[in-house]
């Protein structure tokens, strides 16, 4: 992640529009490669700024980056408009400054709307089960009377500024400056008479329940994506995109890791000596007899294939494992601890590890000083 973007315009949070459009201009001006030919530092710092920018500029993009600290936009996959920053300042900053041309500017152009990202919290058997969520998003929706562009039916008319052009062209020296018309915004037509529903705006904030099936296998970290559930689009261009971010309870036994599941069963060194059943219950409810050997090694793990976790693309299941954990005893009676005395007096003579280990004891035995 990149630096803190107010850090970088060096405003507090509390910043206002104006000031944000001011501590960007400063930098802008002080970084822009015209200025520092060659100068990698200067430049990678102007590129940062105008990130920094783009974000901070727009209400929807400063929003989420407020709450969650970046700002996702998918058509991209990164900042969706770092052009528009130039585009935009280019024309009143550079133009004059440096006689810059700025690229031909394309807010016509239909755009997608800006993703919303929002946290769903699953308890784990949720996750594992999948579950229908309803979600309250709160987005922009284009206004039904004057379909997003602002205007009663029949109330555009052409920029009298440019007079349709959307920019100016001025010939200064060599240089071409072409400025963006700041009355219509480049689109070369302005607002006759602003909708009487929106006023002029072109959408409506709403607050939406949305019913959302998250699929079974679905796991802490994951993104699912919505489509077309995000804010509404400009110039006719498709909404954005609901981004869920998957946000798991941990359960009180099992723990899961990619589709397996794992659970530590405490047994009695007896148990482990000599064998027992235990019945458990499974994460679906369903119960499952976990057959524990005579002679259960400390470490050993017991595994029931296919009850882990559905993969969320739905090919597979994951297992389930049951790790051992062996209690030794810490608080014997006199009379017990002699019972353990007889035992181990007799191992020397018997064979009670049998082959296998005893051979693990012979082969540590000369690192083992006392073991007599
Ligand atoms: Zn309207
Ligand atoms: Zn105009």
């Amino acid at each position: 992640m990149a630096r803190d973007y107010y850090e970088i315009l060096g405003v507090e949070r509390t910043a206002t529009e104006v000031e944000i459009k001011k501590a960007y201009r400063k930098l802008a001006l002080q970084y822009h490669p015209d200025k520092n030919p060659d100068d990698k530092e200067a430049a990678e710092k102007f590129r940062e700024a105008a990130e920094a920018y783009d974000v901070l500029s727009d209400p929807d993009k400063k929003n989420q980056y407020d709450t969650y600290g970046r700002v996702m936009d998918d058509s991209m996959g990164g900042f969706s408009s770092t052009g528009s920053v130039f585009d935009d300042l280019l024309g009143d900053v550079f133009g004059d400054f440096f006689g810059t041309s700025s690229s031909r500017r394309s807010r016509n152009r239909p755009t997608k709307g800006q993703s919303i990202e929002m946290y769903q919290e699953l308890t784990f058997e949720e996750a594992i089960f999948g579950v229908e969520k309803e979600v309250k998003v709160k987005k922009s929706e284009n206004c039904k009377r004057c379909d997003g562009t602002g205007a009663e039916p029949g109330g555009m008319k052409t920029c009298e500024k440019c007079n349709g052009q959307g920019v100016f062209v001025q010939r200064n020296g060599i240089f071409a400056v072409q400025t963006t018309c700041p009355a219509c915004g480049g689109s070369g037509k302005v607002i006759k008479e602003p909708c009487t529903e929106c006023h002029g705006k072109g959408k409506h904030s709403i607050e939406k329940q949305i019913k959302v099936k998250i699929p079974a296998g679905i796991d802490d970290g994951m993104i699912m994506r919505v489509s077309g559930e995000g804010n509404a689009g400009t110039n006719g261009g498709p909404s954005g995109d609901l981004l869920l971010h998957i946000k798991v309870k941990d359960h009180k036994i099992f723990k899961r890791v990619d589709n397996d599941l794992h659970f530590t069963l405490p047994i009695t060194v007896f148990d482990a000596i000599l064998g027992r059943e235990f019945e458990i219950d499974l994460i679906d409810g369903t119960k499952e007899v976990i057959k524990v050997k005579p002679g259960t090694q400390v470490g050993e793990r017991i595994t029931l294939k296919g009850k882990g976790v559905p993969s969320v693309k739905g090919y597979n299941v994951g297992n389930l494992y049951v790790d051992l954990n062996i209690l030794i005893p810490t608080n014997l009676s006199k009379e017990q601890k002699e019972i353990f005395e007889k035992m181990r007096e007799e191992s020397k003579e018997s064979d009670m590890f049998g082959s296998k280990l005893k051979s693990i004891l012979e082969k540590f035995k000369e690192f083992i000083s006392g073991n007599k």
